[in-house]
This record gives C-alpha cells, sequence and structure tokens, in this order.
C-alpha cells in the first residue's frame, strides 16, 4: 500500500529556486549559464592559496561557532572603514554559511510566526522562502517607477503585525544602488513601526559610474534594529566556498547567533583563515573588481541591444534586468526557449515579484569576456527568428 507522506506547511509553502533550476537546465542543454549569478573565471590566487594553506597548516576542525576570531576582528575592522559601523567582534559578529544563511538565521531569531515581513519587489527569490520558514507573512511591495522606493507604497506596506524589512542594495536583479534618502525613509518607517530590517549587502563592492554604497545601518535611529548581512561569494568570486557574515547589535546578534550554532555549528574553517586573508588585500583590488565588472557590463549591454534586448545599465550588482514586452511571449517560455534553441541561459522575471514580472528577464555578466561574446553572438539569432 503506497503512503502518503505529509510535508510541513512550511515547506508547501513555497516552490524550488527557479534561479538554481535554470543552472540544472543550462546543464542539461550544455547552454551558457548567464542565470546563476557565480563567475565563471578564477579565484585570486592569494585567496586560493591561504586556502590551501589553511588545510595543510590542520585549520581543519570545527571553528569557534560563530566563526574564528582572526575573521570576525577582520570583519569589525573591514565594516568601520568601508561601512562606517561599529561592532565588537567578540558579541555582535557571526560567521554564516554565506548570507544564504545569515539571512534566515536571522529571521529565525528575530521574527515570529504570524509576524508580518515587508519585501520591496522585485526581489532576490530567497526572501519569499526564508519568510515562510520563518512562519511569517511576506508583505509585497512594488517598486516605483525606474524601480525607485515607493514610499507611498511602503508607508501603506508596514503596519501593526510588521516586524521587519528585507533590504537589498545594491540590488539583485534591478541594480539599484539606493540613496540616501531612499534608505532614510526606511529608516524613520523602522523607527516609527518598532521594525528590524535585514539589509542584504552583498554586491556592496560592485559599483558602477560614481555611485557609492550607504548601509542603512550606519544611519541615526538604525543602530539597535539592523542586521547588516555580507558574504564572501561575489566580492572575492568564491560562491562555492559558503562563507557569509551577519553584524548586528549584541542583543540581537545572541539570538542569531544561537540559531546559526544549531542550523549550522558554523562555516567551513579553512577557508574562513582564507577569508580573513582575502580582507587583506589592498584598496586596488576592489577598484580593479569593479572596472573588470562595468567593461563586462557594457559588453552584455551591447549583445543585448544588438539582439533587440531593451535594459538600463545597472547601478551596481552585475545583473541586467531585460524588459522583453516587445516579445510575442512570457518570461517562462521566452527562457526556455533561449536555453533550448538558443543555447543562454537567463532568469525568467516572474521569479522577482509575487505576481507578474513576466515581460522581464534576467541575465548576469559574472562571466569570462570570452563566454559573454559567444553569448552575445548566439543572443543575435534573435534577429532572424
Ligand atoms: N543575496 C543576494 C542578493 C544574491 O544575489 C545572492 C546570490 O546570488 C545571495 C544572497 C547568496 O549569497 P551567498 O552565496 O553569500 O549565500
Amino acid at each position: 500500500m503506497q503512503v502518503e507522506r505529509r510535508l510541513s506547511s512550511r515547506a508547501a509553502g513555497f516552490t524550488e529556486s527557479v534561479i538554481r533550476e535554470m543552472t540544472r537546465k543550462a546543464n542539461a542543454a550544455g547552454a551558457i549559464n548567464l542565470a546563476q549569478g557565480f563567475p565563471d573565471f578564477a579565484a585570486p590566487d592569494p585567496l586560493k592559496e591561504a586556502a590551501c594553506r589553511a588545510i595543510r597548516d590542520d585549520h581543519n576542525q570545527y571553528a569557534i561557532t560563530w566563526g574564528t576570531q582572526r575573521l570576525r576582528e577582520g570583519l569589525a575592522s573591514k565594516v568601520a572603514r568601508y561601512n562606517g559601523m561599529d561592532f565588537d567582534p567578540e558579541t555582535e559578529v557571526t560567521v554564516s554559511c554565506g548570507s544564504t544563511e545569515a539571512m534566515i538565521a536571522s529571521m529565525l531569531a528575530l521574527v515570529d510566526p504570524g509576524d508580518e515581513v515587508v519585501v520591496i519587489e522585485p526581489f532576490y527569490e530567497n526572501y519569499g522562502p526564508d519568510t515562510a520558514i520563518a512562519g511569517a507573512t511576506p508583505v509585497f511591495v512594488p517598486s516605483g517607477a525606474e524601480f525607485a522606493i515607493d514610499e507611498d507604497a511602503l508607508a501603506a506596506a508596514f503596519g501593526s503585525k510588521t516586524r521587519a524589512i528585507v533590504l537589498n542594495t545594491p540590488n539583485n536583479p534591478t541594480g539599484r544602488v539606493y540613496t540616501a534618502g531612499e534608505l532614510r525613509a526606511i529608516a524613520d518607517l523602522c523607527i516609527d513601526h518598532d521594525a528590524y530590517a535585514f539589509v542584504d549587502e552583498i554586491y556592496e563592492h560592485i559599483l558602477y559610474d560614481g555611485h557609492r554604497h550607504l548601509s542603512l545601518g550606519s544611519l541615526p535611529g538604525m543602530e539597535d534594529r539592523t542586521v547588516t548581512i555580507g558574504s564572501f561569494s561575489k566580492t572575492y568570486s568564491v560562491t562555492g566556498w559558503r562563507v557569509g557574515y551577519a553584524l548586528a547589535d549584541r542583543r540581537l546578534s545572541g539570538a542569531i547567533r544561537k540559531v546559526h550554532d544549531f542550523l549550522t555549528v558554523g562555516a567551513p574553517a579553512p577557508l574562513q583563515e582564507a577569508c580573513a586573508a582575502a580582507l587583506d588585500l589592498p584598496s586596488a583590488y576592489y577598484d580593479d573588481l569593479a572596472a573588470l565588472y562595468d567593461r563586462k557590463r557594457r559588453l552584455l549591454h551591447d549583445g543585448l541591444t544588438r539582439a533587440g534586448l531593451q535594459c538600463e545599465l545597472p547601478e551596481g550588482a552585475y545583473y541586467l534586468f531585460c524588459d522583453i514586452s516587445g516579445f510575442d511571449t512570457d518570461d517562462l517560455r521566452f527562457a526556455d526557449f533561449l536555453v533550448e534553441q538558443v543555447g543562454v541561459a537567463a532568469v525568467p522575471g516572474s521569479s522577482f515579484f509575487a505576481e507578474g514580472g513576466s515581460d522581464r528577464i534576467r541575465f548576469t555578466f559574472s562571466k569570462r569576456d570570452e563566454t559573454l561574446v559567444e553569448a552575445c553572438r548566439r543572443l543575435e539569432r534573435l534577429n532572424e527568428m
């Protein structure tokens, strides 16, 4: 007799990741993967050497749960320098398994079932499931024109049940770098409603055209209600290492550390050593990274334009979020067509919205120039179809 096993309502409450599914489809079709945001080029040599050295030197057992002392101290001084925020490495810095774990651990630590969490659309697709796993209800708020914060819509979304807002700047998928004015408006709402802010700043070093990153947690009144989330994945091209962090006031960090401990015990110990070495790279490293992605952003933008795909150049992060309304199709069919018939994988726009987004598709330019040139060559065939 076949027994139908019950699934938890939490797991039943969301679908699998479309972004990661597109990688599997790209692999199956032998297509170029411009779907998932990870580099196809080498990680920096000093990091790889530091990782190998750490393993040889036997940093191979559990690190202290909230991260090695060297990495926490390195993070505290980096954040003081770059983000203008002070955190005590002993009590306020938690190293996690990527920013992915930092976000879910923060929600589980600070949000109760039945609470509402405000999520701005379009959003990185993990935030919906994160909220569902925490047993909370996401309240989705559309962005305004050119993906600016719509202050009226945002104010209307905050209410008596609001426990937190999730923010991502520089933004995936839109490329927006939120301004001081937009961040101040968000901060005021958080203060008025006594809400937390979970701020995903994973693209903080990937900025163009003079845009500057500002941390919401550095604004007055936000110090003890913001969890600033970061990662080594994108800045150092090591998405597979799974090392990120959550920075928050001592009380909040205490709760996040407990959840983190029981979820994962800790992030990979030898890779924490290598990430500490990454923080010693000179400032030229970050300038070169931004210049590298600036070139790639223009390369792909030119190619997409030639293929008839419309998109704005992003202010930060490494995605182009294209308008496909000129094509007689929707995002899901278009993405399947691209991966199967054109040989290029992208992410359907609807995966970044609770509703809508079927007129959008996202491409990443976090790839070697040769990969981007070949993808553009393939995409130009759209003109003949
Ligand atoms: N947050 C955003 C906005 C992302 O785009 C990604 C990956 O694409 C992640 C988090 C995942 O980061 P990590 O590798 O640190 O878990």
